[in-house]
């Protein structure tokens, strides 16, 4: 039987306060555990409004109900171009843009639940396409705009896509190569810039469509369990899978919008991911839309300096990140920010990753507030664990389970002879374990789509198993330890990489660090570190064994890495996680596996 161990659990508690002391705005939920226990979906249901016609559909619920009513000319995205251009679109124009949308499919006969795919950066058209698509009761899927054409080939041959909007230069470079392996794609819409007015054969004129298309659309009744949403995984631990969700995820969006993210009607709210991975759909589109607020959609990639100016010119009060973004800013220094003024900021959050608690202190030196980290996957489709405003946040803590979601520490064994695994829920406080979800909540996966067996593997006993292990402490707070598969077994014990990660990065010298595994003889695997230096430092022995004796100073000899190799970067996929799987497979020379979301470094 292997132990868990642990380098830092003894030391005493860390809190920061939640929420900024005496500001104006108070929390949408000023009690935790009260708001939890009268809390249920159907009370959260009554907070939206449903079809005129009947069901419930994310676009009425987004952008029709508030089109409809007193936030008509409210902005909804505010869109900055990559040049310095600035496109504001209110609640009554996204209404028209997605009816005109929802037409077009109309007309070239995209029928209820065919799937529409939209490769693009982040420009309106993706925007007005999503919610259209929604209105005509297609299927959503995103790609991601960087993708090469096999990972775009793969993606949209399992969707069977019927309908695909691009642009131009993305139709040229990435979908003529692969085009004649897509026999169901019917329709390219091409979304061109101003400007750029060349007709493409085999393809259709966005612009030109919507404009002949009427701006009158009434959407049809849509049952709330109707598909909406395909997302693929992130392929951090292998091949990509295909989450599919239905339109009553918008509750789920909705309430933790509100209770999570502490969004109010005139927040102006900047969610930093890219609609290609689930944040930037689910937190990017559909939460913010939903609660009525001002949108940021910023067309350009991470730059700390244009980040800082965003957040100070247009007033940012509700900032949504990421880890990779926030090591990223970590990693470039506090200079940027100098001068910056930023009174509007009230409440920032982060996930994708584990947030080491250096990153969380960061946030309250560079912005006086700290990080909020929250946990959830492209299977839950929406938040599940979080830091709430009311709450003190634990730095390295995920924080509670979300009003409406039970989540549990769990122990699973296989039972003899048979398929069925067996799973002990683990009432002890500090202990590790699988964590587990009780399947119910409106955002929840409903399919891996075309892999019936491996859906039916994430359940047992009545859980949802979500494949990451983690503990909860004595006051109900969630701590992450890894990913099952990146548990590491050294002399009988399991070690979790992300402490031994988070205790690296306390050093001044380290940007980045991935722990892994590695095969010995003697104790089965040792703890081995990749790490990447903070500007302004060189690798060095003598800077190696400085970090080594930390690391052991911290976390003792069993838990510290044994081997440390420095790395300009580390490897991440696209979304911004770091890739254990493959610096083991490197250092293994073993072969690399599914390589499509890999960031091209
Ligand atoms: P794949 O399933 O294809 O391997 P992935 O799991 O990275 O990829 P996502 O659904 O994008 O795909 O990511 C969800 C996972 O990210 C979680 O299961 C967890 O491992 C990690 N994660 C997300 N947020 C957090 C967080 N706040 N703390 C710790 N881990 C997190
Ligand atoms: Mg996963």
């Amino acid at each position: 039987m292997l132990e868990t161990v642990s380098g830092t659990a003894t030391a005493a508690v860390e809190t920061i306060p939640g929420y900024p002391a005496g500001h104006a705005v108070r929390p949408n939920i000023s009690d935790y555990a009260a708001f939890r226990s009268g809390f249920s979906w159907d009370s959260a249901r009554r907070e939206l409004d449903g079809l005129p016609a009947g069901g419930l559909n994310i676009a009425h619920e987004t952008v029709d109900r508030h089109a409809a009513g007193a936030r008509a000319n409210r902005v909804a995205l505010r869109w900055l171009g990559k040049n310095g251009s600035i496109q504001d679109i209110s609640y009554a124009r996204l209404r028209e843009g997605s009816n005109r949308f929802a037409n077009v499919l109309r007309q070239l006969g995209v029928g209820a639940g065919e799937r529409v795919y939209i490769l693009t950066g982040r420009i309106p058209a993706l925007y007005i396409a999503a919610l259209g698509t929604w209105k005509n009761r297609s299927v959503v899927c995103t790609l991601f705009s960087a993708f090469g054409p096999e990972p775009i080939r793969a993606r949209m041959a399992l969707g069977d896509a019927r309908a695909l909007v691009t642009t131009p230069m993305l139709y040229q470079r990435k979908i003529l190569p692969i085009l004649s392996q897509l026999p169901g794609l019917r329709h390219v819409l091409l979304a061109r810039e101003p400007g750029e007015d060349e007709s493409v054969a085999g393809t259709l004129d966005l612009a030109q469509l919507l404009g002949e298309a009427s701006e009158q659309f009434s959407i049809a009744p849509t049952d709330p369990e109707e598909a909406a949403l395909l997302h693929f995984t992130s392929g951090t631990t292998g091949t990509p899978k295909g989450a599919v969700h239905v339109h009553q995820a918008v509750l789920t969006h909705h309430a933790t919008g509100k209770l999570v993210l502490d969004l109010h009607p005139e927040d102006i709210f900047w969610c930093t991911a890219d609609p290609g991975w689930v944040t930037g759909t689910s937190y990017g589109i559909i939460a913010p839309l939903s609660n009525g607020v001002t949108s940021i959609v910023d067309e350009a990639d991470f730059d700390a300096e244009r980040w800082y100016r965003i957040l100070e010119e247009h007033k940012v009060s509700v900032w949504y990140t990421a880890p990779t973004a926030i090591r990223m800013m970590m990693k470039t220094g506090l200079a940027p920010l100098a001068g910056r003024k930023l009174p509007a900021l009230r409440y920032l959050a982060s996930v994708g990753e584990p947030l080491n608690p250096e990153a969380v202190r960061w946030g309250v030196t560079a912005f006086g507030l700290p990080f909020h980290d929250n946990w959830w996957q492209t299977e839950t489709g929406g938040i599940m664990i979080a830091n709430f405003p009311a709450l003190d946040v634990r730095p390295g803590s995920m924080g509670m389970p979300v009003p409406g979601i039970e989540a549990a520490i769990v122990r699973t064994s296989k039972a003899c002879d048979s398929v069925d695994v067996s799973v002990a829920i683990v009432e002890e406080p500090g202990v590790e374990g699988e964590l587990a979800l009780r399947p119910g909540w409106p955002s929840m996966f409903r399919e891996y789509l075309n892999e019936p067996e491996r859906y039916a593997k994430c359940f047992a006993g009545g859980w949802y198993l979500t494949g990451d292990l983690a503990r909860r402490d004595a006051d109900g707070y969630f701590w992450f330890v890894g990913r099952k598969d990146d548990v590491i077994k050294t002399s009988g014990h399991l070690i979790g990489p992300f402490e031994v990660e988070s205790v690296l990065m306390e050093h001044p010298a380290v940007a980045e660090a991935g722990v892994i595994g590695k095969p010995d003889p003697v104790a089965l695997e040792v703890v081995k570190a990749f790490v990447a230096l903070r500007s302004g430092y060189a690798p060095s022995d003598a800077l190696k064994k400085d970090i080594m004796a930390h690391a052991r100073k911290r976390l003792g000899a069993v838990v510290a890495p044994k081997e440390i190799d420095f790395q300009q970067s580390l490897p991440k996929t696209r979304s911004g996680k770091i890739m254990r799987r493959l610096l083991k497979a490197r250092e293994l020379g073993l072969p690399e596996g599914d390589v499509s979301t890999l960031e091209s470094m």
